[in-house]
């Protein structure tokens, strides 16, 4: 998204004879610099352009979604939306994991620690700021009661994420714990 907004970088396209099908990219400074095949039409240079320019945006991401990254965002949107509970909703850490189990997220509030599913990382913002919503909620109130519930709804897009993430996980022919 940021990157779109901020429209389209400077590149620089490099034809190599050497080069017979590889294309690689990489960034210099504010630009990136597209190496591609000497023999590569002007067609195939614009297709190979967008498409190195969207793996570099893809990489950014992942870069971006750092665990130090995700407990900036966690602790912004507890200060946002649960304000009221202080340090109570203030999570201790928040970590990216591989292996949730089948779940989306989980907290342990003895020490105020979440982890998330990776597998969230690349869906839209919204959506990972509801699933980091619901564990700092479950840091106020450990169980899905409707306290739970109630806190949960102050962020706008709850029942929309919610539904977003049931879908996934239909398409993914896999049942998710919505701890
Ligand atoms: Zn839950």
């Amino acid at each position: 998204m940021r990157v779109r907004s901020a429209g389209k970088p400077n590149v620089e396209v490099r034809r190599s004879p050497r080069r017979q099908s590889t294309v690689s990219a990489y960034r210099d400074g504010g630009r990136v610099i597209v190496l591609i095949p000497d023999q590569f039409t002007r067609a195939e240079e614009r297709e190979w352009v967008d498409k190195m320019l969207s793996r570099l945006a893809a990489r950014d991401v992942r870069m971006r979604r750092t665990d130090a990254e995700l407990t900036v965002r966690a602790v912004r949107l507890a200060s946002r939306y649960f304000a009221d509970y202080g340090e109570r909703a203030t999570p201790a850490s928040v970590r990216w994991v591989a292996n949730q189990n089948g779940r989306w997220g989980s907290c342990t509030p003895d020490d105020a620690s979440i982890r998330i599913s990776d597998r969230i990382m690349t869906m839209p913002a919204w959506v990972v700021d509801y699933v980091l919503l619901h564990e700092i909620a479950h840091l106020i109130v450990p169980v899905h009661s409707s306290a739970f519930w109630s806190l949960v709804n102050r962020y706008p897009k709850a029942e929309r994420a919610r539904g977003y993430l049931e879908g996934v996980a239909a398409v993914n022919g896999t049942t998710i714990h919505d701890d």
